[in-house]
């Protein structure tokens, strides 16, 4: 393998955290080109002198002077598309991540893609993208990694359905009344990932899970019908393949997205790593799998019904969840109020176009209002 030259947006963050170790143990195979962060300028500056990438960029600066770094929104679409940059992972939370995964793709660049979310508000921007540019898109996602790893070098038509493992998050166990109480330090505690605070709250509601099957949907090209979910609370095996003679595939390892993070960059080769422990089926036993109480986590049956609707839905329900989420963290609303906030949203936006990058974002901003206004914050 030639050396390839890596960009990560979000570097400061779980994934790009989690992404720049695996680097570090790869440096005979990836160089970092380029780092980008939101405002953890203390964090990044110790990046740039272990990495010593050739661009550095903060997207809100402050008042300091960071010398050297490109500063504002823009950093983000500047490291994505530099001639030196041949692997975009973008780590980056939310919507925000979206013009970066365009930009790099129209440019030809493989995107290893943490950021779910850009995909699922619009996925066929992205495909078009893709088309357009040659680009490559793979998941880091350790679920799509997983399926990904077990239909590489199969064609499509011999899949007959996915099932994607979840671990149920934290309230997995807990009664209706006690999830309708759930406080915010209560719904921080997930089980088995450490990750950043919006997909730990999005893994608590299950809105992570249907964000996953729209991500499914888009990248293997499979139907709403061929997509299940199953709770397996251990997280060891990361996903199911059932082809279409019966026969089914899984991809098993300890809970740690270093393999996934780095599966998305040599795929479909593998290399030697050590980051991951050896595997010990009886050290990881039981597991055990169950089905989802879909009447206790609504967000769920949301998404996937606003991944079915298509067009503008399946944005309304991303900005709705985003939006419902940061209020949550910060102490204004309750547990319980996110899928309500959601539903309501994808009600009141039910007829919004989706059609292009306008229209997706308008849609993206008008489902955000709504759930402020709702919570009149
Ligand atoms: P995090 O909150 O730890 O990190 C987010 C990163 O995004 C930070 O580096 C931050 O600087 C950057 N960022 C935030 N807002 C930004 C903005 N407006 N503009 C530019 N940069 C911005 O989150 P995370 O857990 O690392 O998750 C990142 C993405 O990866 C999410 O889409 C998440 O769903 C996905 N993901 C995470 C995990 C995990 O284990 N953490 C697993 C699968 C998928
Ligand atoms: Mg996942």
């Amino acid at each position: 393998m030639t050396m390839r030259r890596v960009a990560i947006l979000g570097s400061t963050g779980s994934i790009g955290t989690t992404a720049l170790r695996v680097l570090s143990r790869q440096r005979e195979r990836f160089q970092v080109s380029a780092l980008t962060a939101f405002s953890n300028a203390a964090l990044l500056r110790e990046q740039e002198e272990e990495f010593h990438p050739a661009f550095v960029g903060i997207v809100s600066n402050g008042t300091a002077d960071h010398g050297s770094w490109r500063s504002g929104r823009d950093c983000l679409i500047a490291a994505a598309t530099r001639e030196d940059v041949d692997i975009v992972i973008n780590a980056v939370v939310g919507a925000a991540g979206l013009d970066a995964t365009l930009a790099a793709l129209e440019r030809g660049k493989r995107v290893a893609l943490a950021n779910k979310e850009t995909l699922v508000m619009a996925g066929d921007l992205v495909d078009a993208a893709l088309k357009r540019g040659g680009g490559e898109l793979v998941p880091v996602d350790s679920e799509h990694s997983a399926i990904l790893q077990c239909i590489t070098g199969r064609p499509g038509v011999e899949v007959r359905r996915v099932i994607l493992t979840a671990s149920g998050g934290p309230f997995r166990r807990w009664t209706t009344e006690q999830i309708e109480r759930a406080t915010l330090a209560d719904a921080l505690q997930h089980p088995t990932w450490r990750m950043g605070r919006k997909i730990t709250v999005d893994s608590a509601t299950l809105a992570n899970k249907a964000l996953e099957v729209i991500e499914a949907h888009h990248l293997f090209g499979l139907s709403f019908d061929q997509i299940e979910v199953v709770v397996h609370p251990q997280s060891v095996i990361h996903s199911f393949v059932e082809f279409v003679d019966g026969s089914v595939l899984a991809q098993l390892g300890v809970p740690s997205m270093e393999l996934p993070v780095l599966y998305a960059l040599t795929h479909p080769e593998r290399v030697p790593d050590t980051g991951v422990p050896p595997f010990d089926p009886v050290e990881l036993s039981p597991m055990t799998f169950e089905r989802v109480r879909i009447d206790d986590f609504p967000a769920l049956s949301l998404g996937v019904g606003a991944g079915r609707r298509g067009g503008a839905a399946p944005a309304v329900f991303n900005a709705a969840n985003e939006q419902a989420v940061s209020l949550f963290l910060d102490g204004r609303i309750r547990f319980a109020d996110i899928p309500e906030a959601i539903e309501s949203a994808l009600e009141a936006l039910r007829d919004r176009e989706g059609d292009s990058r306008d229209t997706i974002l308008a849609a993206d901003e008008a489902a955000r209002r709504h759930v402020r206004n709702q919570f009149q914050c």
